[in-house]
């Protein structure tokens, strides 16, 4: 006698994806695992464009997984729960940033630091689930399959499309001006106006730091100063960047690019802190003055815990911060990855999920 299994349903997912380091995105259609007890099922409404995506797209940090579906600054809503989940019910709004699973059991994931988990971090795309077999797919899709203890509260009111690079570049600048403790009355500066950098700008200036922006591109200048930057410094020209030197108490380098720290370290005042977040593809060179003149301190940060997370989405909707986004359909994406390259996009793409019916239309 056969057991009577429940009936499974199909959980046929719409995305693009990459196929290799060299190839566009594509249509591809793909299953999600069934929803476990824990877990929720997220129709996704819009995701995100990170440099990130670009990067692994495109192989720039190596080890990526093909095909692979990207996104990582996913919001949408609930659509079904598991049986044991009790912090969602279905129609809440959700946010999935990336990493959707990690061991739980480690120090860092004990603490809270889910990101700099010791075993096993399940980053939302170009990564293996627990399995460490299966591969995750991204945002770039219609629907996910996320544990609610690594799913995010969306507070309502804020604009949605707005509130999904707060899923990536958000944390990742709310986190180290957390552990830095920086505020009121200090001297911030922020290196390079993207995606990340314009979210640093926000969030520092919302917690009373004096902010200067450092950038390539002139014609940003009205931007940061609207921002709520104080200063701006475009970069083109080292000897500008003399009159600020040793001024400032915390520097946070957004750049996507090979560029000279070194520059950058020279601004710090005594014991000032420089922290990256950018992640170019090839390692910068640091000389020893840099560091040992002040006592300067070089640092990093990954992105930042659920905990977190979900802090800096509940602050973000206190202080009304979101995203400056260009919202497009996902046919448009290999244009707005060039464009994103360039530093042509105020100040972060992100992708209206309805446009995949038409995708499926072949419209
Ligand atoms: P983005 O929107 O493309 O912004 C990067 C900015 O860097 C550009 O707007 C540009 O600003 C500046 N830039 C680009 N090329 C440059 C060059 N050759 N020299 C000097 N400046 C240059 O990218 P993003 O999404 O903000 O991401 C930024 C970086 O952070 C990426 O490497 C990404 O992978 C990384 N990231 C890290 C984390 C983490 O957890 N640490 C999380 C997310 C992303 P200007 O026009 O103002 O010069
Ligand atoms: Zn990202
Ligand atoms: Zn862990």
């Amino acid at each position: 006698m056969q057991a009577t299994e429940p009936k499974k349903q199909t959980l046929t997912t719409r995305g693009y994806a990459t196929s290799s380091p060299t190839s566009q995105l594509e249509p591809f259609t793909f299953e999600r695992r069934q929803p476990g007890p824990h877990d929720v099922l997220i129709e996704i409404q819009y995701c995100g464009i990170c440099h990130s995506d670009i990067h692994q797209a495109r192989d720039e940090w190596g080890g990526s997984i093909y095909p692979m579906v990207p996104g990582h600054e996913i919001v949408g809503r609930v659509t079904q729960i598991g049986s044991e989940v009790t912090g969602f019910k279905e129609g809440d709004l959700a946010g999935v940033g990336c990493f959707v699973d990690s061991c739980r059991v480690c120090a860092n994931c004990k603490e809270g630091s889910e990101q700099y988990c010791e075993n096993h971090l399940v980053v939302t795309y170009n990564g293996t689930e627990k399995d460490e077999k299966t591969p995750t797919y991204g945002g770039y899709s219609s629907q996910i399959v996320v544990d609610e203890n690594y799913t995010l509260k969306v507070p309502a009111g804020l604009p949605l499309a707005n509130v999904a690079p707060l899923l990536c570049a958000g944390i990742t600048t709310y986190s180290p001006r957390r552990r830095f403790k920086v505020g009121a009355g200090q001297r911030v500066g922020v290196v390079g106006l993207g995606g990340l950098g314009h979210m640093a700008v926000k969030l520092a200036s919302s917690m009373g730091a004096e902010v200067t922006v450092f950038s390539t591109s002139a014609t940003k200048e009205p931007d940061a100063i609207a921002l709520g930057a104080q200063k701006f410094v475009v970069t083109k020209n080292v000897e500008d960047l003399l009159p600020v030197a040793g001024k400032f108490d915390f520097i946070i380098d957004t750049v996507s690019a090979v560029h000279d720290l070194n520059l950058y370290l020279n601004l710090l005042n005594r014991e000032g802190v420089m922290v990256l977040v950018g992640v170019s593809e090839k390692p910068a060179e640091v000389a020893a003055f840099s560091l040992i003149s002040n006592g300067r301190t070089l640092a990093g940060s990954m992105i930042g815990g659920i905990r977190e997370t979900q802090e800096m989405l509940d602050y973000c909707a206190a202080n009304n911060i979101t995203s400056d986004v260009e919202v497009i359909p996902i046919q448009k994406v290999a244009e707005a990855y060039e464009r994103t390259i360039k530093g042509d996009v105020r100040y972060r793409f992100v992708i209206d999920m309805k446009s995949l019916a038409a995708a499926a239309d072949g419209n």
